[in-house]
This record gives C-alpha cells, structure tokens and sequence, in this order.
C-alpha cells in the first residue's frame, strides 16, 4: 500500500473518529460504529504489516481457522485474513460451524471482521444453535417458530440472533416483544433482569398462570426500566430480587411495575403524564403484583356493597 494511500485512510478512519464523538455527544452512537472503526483498523494493519501468524500447516480449513482465532481471543481479525488461512469457499461456513456446531463465541464486528470473545467453547450454546437451525426449517409463520424456539429453551437465555434465525426475519425481536406485551408472555430482557444483555431474552414459564399483568403493556419499556433501576431490581413488598428468589427455588420471579395509589379501573383512561408519574410506580413481583391488584378489587368490591 502507498504510503499516500495509507494516509488517505487514515484520514478516512480520522474523520469516521470525529463524527462518532458528536453522536456520542448527542446520544445517537452505537457499540457497532465503534466496531466498524475497529474493523477499519485492523484492515490498514492488514495492508501494512500482513496476516497474523498462521495457525500449523496439514489441518483442514475449520482447525485452521479455530487455532487462528484461538490465538487471537478478543481481537478484531478480517474476513480476509480467514479467507487466506482457509481458502476462498470455506471460510465464512467455517466460521459459522465454529459458531453454530461447536459453541465458540464468535462475534461480527462492522463489515466483515470478527471477534472470538472466549477461547473455552459453550456446549449449550452449541446445542441452542442446532436447535434454532431445526426449528428454523419447520413450516408456519415466523412467530409459530418462534414460539416453539422459546418454549424448548424455557428457563434458558437466548439471542436476538438465534431469534433471527429462527424466524427468518431479521426483525425477530419485534416479534418476542409482540409475544410478551401482546400476549403477556414473561420473557424477560435487560430492562428486568440486569445480568441479561441488550439482545438477550429468557422465557421463564409456559404456565398461562405466569403470563403477565395486562397493564404492564401500558407501560413504556424505558418507564419501566427507570423504575426497577431506581428500586434496584427488587420487589418492594417482599424484598427479594430475581437472584434472592433463585436461590430460594422460584424460578418463576419476574418483576411488574404497579401504581401505589390506583387512578383508575380502566388504565387507558388515564392521561400519560399520570399514568407513567414515577413517584407513584412501584416495583412488585408478579406474584404479590397478582395478590395487590385481588385485594384491591376486594376492598372495591366491599365499597360499592357498603
Ligand atoms: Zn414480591
């Protein structure tokens, strides 16, 4: 590469740089800008200095590819230098198999580059992606499939990924968002459950006895996550937290957002600014949720008696 060359893209790289920090400044950037720049990066390096080191010679393409990885856990490396240590056809469905066959935790990252995150495979994660893979070629709709991806992972944290794939759209996620505000399925995400990251999703129960408050879709997803931040992810009538209740054996804990004083029997006849008042929400687990909202229609029901 010329040296002219050389520092045309880095200029490139430079300017990419300056324009991230005015959308980190205004809110708007995202981890996969800063991604793309590190895989603008370590082309340059590419072109400049040559592949990194070869795994050993005589082993097929897959071997090769994962011994390279592995000698680069946590490294951004290039589509390109994969394509030289397996050949032109194998590298990207090598990557894939590494991926999807053996559990290793590979990442993209930006436009043709990649990260492997951890040298020691996942076996269940292997086997969530075989899984996805058989469920991804069964008839019926992209929610169908859905469904039956999450009800055989019950209990389990899926991908957002794994989703698409599944549903052969990219837009899986829309639909597990459908499937709990919708349907009130108790699919938890990182707005609930903070050792869950963005993308990340876990069905807790098939049991329709678990499905979700109907008024929990009247609120917002930021709201809420405001919410069981600011009451650190506990239920303020038992005190337990989704950790706490584990260990107690209820792997059904999840968390609801609850109005101290009631406005309202009907929430959607509730101004938004009332209706989303932080100072009268509260977090409740679903469970002492349920007993809350029974004792209020008793009390309710006793009134109009009265
Ligand atoms: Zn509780």
């Amino acid at each position: 590469m010329a040296p002219e060359e050389t520092a045309a893209r880095l200029d490139t790289i430079a300017a990419r740089v300056g324009a991230l920090a005015d959308d980190v400044r205004q809110g708007s950037a995202a981890a996969r800008d800063l991604d793309e720049v590190a895989a603008m990066l370590a082309r340059v390096k590419l072109d400049l200095f040559g592949p990194k080191r070869r795994a050993a010679r005589g082993a097929g393409a897959k071997v090769k590819i994962r011994d390279f990885l592995l000698a680069h856990v946590d490294e951004v490396v290039t589509g390109a230098e994969l394509k030289a240590i397996g050949g032109i056809q194998e590298w990207a469905r090598r990557v894939r198999e590494l991926r999807v066959e053996d559990g290793y935790d590979i990442v993209e990252v930006g436009d043709s580059a990649y990260r492997l995150r951890s040298a020691v495979p996942n076996r269940e994660r292997a086997e969530q992606w075989a899984l996805a893979n058989t469920i991804s070629n069964l008839p019926g709709s992209a929610r169908s499939r859905i469904e039956r991806y999450l009800e055989a992972t019950v209990g389990t944290v899926v991908t957002r990924k794994q989703i698409d794939l599944v549903a052969k759209i990219a837009e899986g996620s829309r639909r597990v968002r459908e499937l709990r505000d919708e349907h009130g399925w108790p699919i938890l995400s990182h707005v609930d459950d903070p050792t869950l990251a963005p993308g990340e999703y876990r069905l807790l129960s098939t049991d329709p006895a678990d499905r979700r408050d109907a008024s929990q879709r009247m609120y917002p997803e930021d709201l809420r996550h405001r919410v069981f931040v600011r009451d650190a992810y506990t239920c303020q009538i038992c005190r337990r937290d989704r950790a706490k209740a584990e260990a107690a054996g209820d792997l059904r804990f999840y968390l609801e957002v609850h109005h101290k004083v009631a406005i309202a029997d009907d929430l959607s006849d509730v101004p938004v600014a009332a209706r989303h008042d932080m100072d009268n929400l509260i977090t409740l687990c679903h469970s002492d949720h349920l007993r809350e909202s029974a004792a209020l229609q008793e009390r309710k029901r006793r009134a109009r008696g009265a």
